[in-house]
């Protein structure tokens, strides 16, 4: 069987995410057969170095013998059980090893199947606990323009990505946002750190300003994945801390994109060294294995949730899937790559070499900006380099991009007309060069 009979079925019966389908008469769809490491392989036998890490999830290469292994002794024991007045093993180690993992002060672990659904938990969460405090006036929630937290209908509430948001505007909860520190936007000659500084004023007021009736700050760490790879500087969180505890508001921490080493320490928050009174994990948390999610949360805010059934103050929210031993059995697996590969610290050499292979693409006439924050690196595809006007998003570069990669070798998929490198940490440096090169080309034949 090959790629076009499995092609013709699939346009037959699917709907796909994140895609208008009409683009598949002229794009192809690619049907991958097998993947071993960083490398995808269809059924025609062409092969992809997977750039993306398949959306952002895959940590340690597909089909990975330890993470394979550990998948399958769990299924020979148990596969599913609900998680409500049931436990397992998986699922209690995990919890201890993540929490002596993040950051001090998270102490309970709430589990769901997906990063919006994380969201969501942290959001009710944090609202239900200001209602148990009897707090009724606090229903809204600060998040920052540009942002991205998921799919569902609070997720996306406080999300900031037009494209993904704007048709749902009826539907969603009132918001309040304020202007990102994203330092693409600033002044020539401010450094990432007096930008990000300075932004946090608006913050600051509106902090001042909706203090009584707001439950909590939601941000991404360091980086807006979704939002372009937008990235700012640990400042901010820093003074977003400090404020959330002046204003009593809560902070949550949306790691779900940026943690499990992506920006070059475990957690994001480390390099602000600050902890979340929510913390959301997901993507990487399984290795990209299995559906998987989970939100921190504090002592304190448990607590506020502990109590006579009758005073009727749990937090009733429940997903299927919740805690699933083979998901557990897998972030398991995940965890141990970490501390015995020494990952964190093999990731700076990748992440100096991914710098150092795509630094010459700076001369290139159509790139305005390379930004990197760990083994994330973005390239920012403009118009005119002077002014930093962008294409009209009609022409889609960055579509040619993908095109241009796919028949290279290489599976990038540019948000917009941002080109981005977000590799699994088991790629190597000659297949970081290749990544540049295939990145470098693309652009330019894109722009020409
Ligand atoms: C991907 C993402 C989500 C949503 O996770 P899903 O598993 O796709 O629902 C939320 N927040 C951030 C920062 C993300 O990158």
């Amino acid at each position: 069987m090959g790629n076009d009979t499995l092609t013709q079925r699939d346009l037959n019966v699917l709907w796909h995410p994140c895609t208008q389908m009409r683009d598949h008469e002229s794009v192809p769809l690619i049907p991958i057969k097998r993947g071993r490491g960083v490398w995808l392989q269809d059924y025609d036998g062409n092969r992809y170095l997977d750039a993306i890490s398949s959306w952002w999830v895959n940590l340690f290469g597909h089909a990975n013998p330890r993470i394979n292994n550990a998948i399958a002794q769990q299924a020979a024991d148990l596969e599913h059980v609900m998680l409500a007045g049931f436990t397992h093993e998986p699922v209690i180690t995990l919890s201890e090893r993540v929490l002596h993992l993040a950051p001090a002060g998270l102490r309970r672990c709430f589990y769901a199947d997906s990063g919006s659904a994380a969201v969501e938990i942290a959001l009710k969460m944090s609202f239900h606990y200001w209602q148990n405090q009897g707090c009724r006036e606090r229903t809204r929630f600060i998040s920052l323009s540009n942002s991205y937290h998921g799919e569902t209908l609070g997720a996306l509430s406080v999300g900031d990505v037009a494209l993904y948001k704007k048709t749902y505007q009826p539907l969603l909860l009132q918001n309040i946002t304020v202007p990102s520190p994203d330092c693409y936007h600033r002044e020539p000659g401010s450094s990432w750190e007096q930008h990000s500084a300075r932004m946090f004023a608006a913050m600051e007021q509106a902090l001042e300003r909706h203090a009584e009736t707001a439950c909590a700050v939601i941000v991404e760490p360091l980086v807006q994945c979704a939002g372009a790879m937008r990235m700012y500087h640990p400042i901010y969180l820093r003074l977003l801390r400090q404020a959330c505890d002046r204003y009593r508001v809560h902070l949550i921490a949306d790691e779900i994109a940026v943690g499990f080493g992506r920006t070059g320490s475990l957690f994001a928050c480390e390099q602000a060294d600050i902890s979340p009174d929510f913390l959301c994990l997901g993507k990487g948390l399984t290795g990209g294995y299995l559906p998987l999610s989970v939100c921190l949360t504090t002592d304190e805010i448990y607590q506020a949730f502990y109590a006579d059934y009758a005073e009727l103050k749990a937090f009733l929210h429940s997903h299927s899937y919740s805690g699933n031993p083979l998901a557990c059995a897998a972030a398991l697996a995940t965890l141990d790559i970490f501390e015995q590969d020494n990952i964190i610290e093999q990731n700076k050499a990748l992440a100096a070499h991914m710098a150092e292979s795509c630094a010459p693409l700076q001369e290139q006439a159509h790139i305005a900006e390379i930004r990197q924050t760990g083994m994330i690196l973005a390239l920012e595809m403009v118009a005119d380099k002077a002014s930093r006007s962008p294409y009209p998003w009609q022409e889609r570069r960055g579509l040619q991009v993908y095109r241009h990669a796919l028949a290279n070798g290489v599976l990038l998929r540019p948000l917009g007309d941002v080109v981005y490198l977000m590799p699994p940490y088991v790629i190597n440096f000659q297949e970081l060069d290749l990544l540049a090169k295939v990145a470098g080309e693309g652009i330019a034949s894109a722009t020409t």
